[in-house]
């Protein structure tokens, strides 16, 4: 039997790529917003459907630099229930972050707990669209209006999303997509941050530049995170495949909702109504009592048969090592609940529709 790891990184093909990497033998211009970098932000500005984005060497450097560049101070609500970069993010630009639970179905921030939450050190949101699952933008955005808070949305999960046919890049202050190789939309490394205001954008440019702002001025302590010439034509490659990798991705996504839609024991998140989506991920949540096994169980016994799945997101970031309990994560049950409950199950555009009956066959025999 094949290997099956949880996902596989879309590549277009090797003589495409060379096709697109030979101007810069010809130019030697390698890294420092050149030519690819420029024509790849421009095409993902019309993808992505919003006014202003820049590229990054990776997801995190766009939301560390974002919040950096927004110049926050004090306490930031975000969700434990995401991937590490999330909340580093916050701490490594001295905020405290605040944990805010999630709804029991699609993960997202639960938007009613967000204002008791509130203090008067808060200065930002920063929500996350976890799996692809769209956040409740509307209710964000009243309250960060009636308390005047920025909101910064980590958007690594949905890229080329829509909501209510808006690009989803377009929500809050800044919205920042990961095109790390293992998400829908990769540049090997990258990511970009979408925003509104054009002098946020000014700021944002100079520090992941360190701070440059002429040849003789440096004015901000900024660091490095500028996407290089290679990054960005695997992105200009990569693009032209997007939308037939996520039609390929959604037939994935329906063979896995017909196998295991009606499983009791297993929840599957929801259908979203307005959201176009990218069939960036697909969660499974085991509810032992129901189904027979715990989550560990079936993720052993799929790794038995040479199946690799993750416990995404599994630990909480409010109990990692590193914060030495810091957070009680008893303030989060619904994401502590789910977090020892889920699995996300391999997905990615090539994945046979044979091997996904493979999986739900070792998962229902269980
Ligand atoms: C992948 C990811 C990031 C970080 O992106 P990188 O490009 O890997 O730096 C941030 N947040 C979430 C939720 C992610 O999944």
């Amino acid at each position: 039997m094949n290997k099956i790891l949880v996902t596989r990184s879309s590549m277009p093909d090797f003589d495409e790529y060379i096709e697109e990497i030979k101007d810069i033998w010809e130019s030697h211009w390698l890294t420092n917003m050149g030519p690819k970098h420029k024509k790849l932000q421009a095409e993902l500005k019309e993808y992505l459907g919003v006014e202003n984005i820049d590229l990054f060497v990776n997801g995190h450097m766009s939301l560390e630099l974002s919040l950096q560049a927004l110049k926050m101070q004090g306490e930031v609500i975000t969700t434990p229930f995401t991937f590490a970069s999330t909340i580093h993010a916050i701490v490594r630009n001295g905020l405290e972050p605040v944990f805010c639970d999630i709804n029991p179905d699609d993960y997202t921030i639960d938007v009613s707990k967000i204002e008791s939450l509130i203090t008067d050190r808060t200065c930002a949101i920063m929500p996350v669209h976890v799996y692809g699952n769209v956040c409740n933008v509307e209710e964000i955005q009243r309250i960060a209006y009636k308390y005047g808070l920025k909101v910064i949305y980590d958007a690594a999960h949905t890229f080329g999303e829509k909501y209510k046919g808006q690009g989803i890049g377009t929500f809050g202050d800044v919205s920042c997509f990961s095109f790390h190789a293992t998400k829908v939309f990769n540049t090997i490394e990258g990511g970009a941050a979408c925003f509104k205001n054009p002098e946020f954008g000014l700021d944002l440019y100079r520090l992941k530049n360190f701070g440059i702002r002429g040849p003789e001025v440096v004015d901000a302590v900024g660091a490095n995170a500028k996407m290089n010439e290679f990054s960005a034509a695997m992105g200009i490659c990569n693009l032209r495949h997007i939308d037939e990798e996520i039609a390929k991705r959604k037939k994935v996504v329906e063979r896995y909702r017909e196998r295991l839609g009606n499983v009791s024991g297993i929840k599957l998140s929801p259908i979203q109504e307005d959201v176009q989506s990218n069939y960036a991920y697909f969660p499974v949540v085991f509810d032992e009592n129901v189904f027979g096994a715990t989550r560990n169980e079936v993720c052993d016994r799929l790794a038995e048969n040479d199946i690799n799945v993750r416990k995404y997101f599994y630990p909480l970031t409010n109990m990692f090592d590193c914060f030495n309990g810091k957070y009680n994560v008893d303030d989060t049950p619904v994401a502590l609940h789910i977090s020892q409950r889920v699995l996300t199950l391999p997905l990615y555009a090539d994945l046979s529709l044979k091997d996904v009956d493979r999986i739900c066959d070792i998962i229902l025999n269980i």
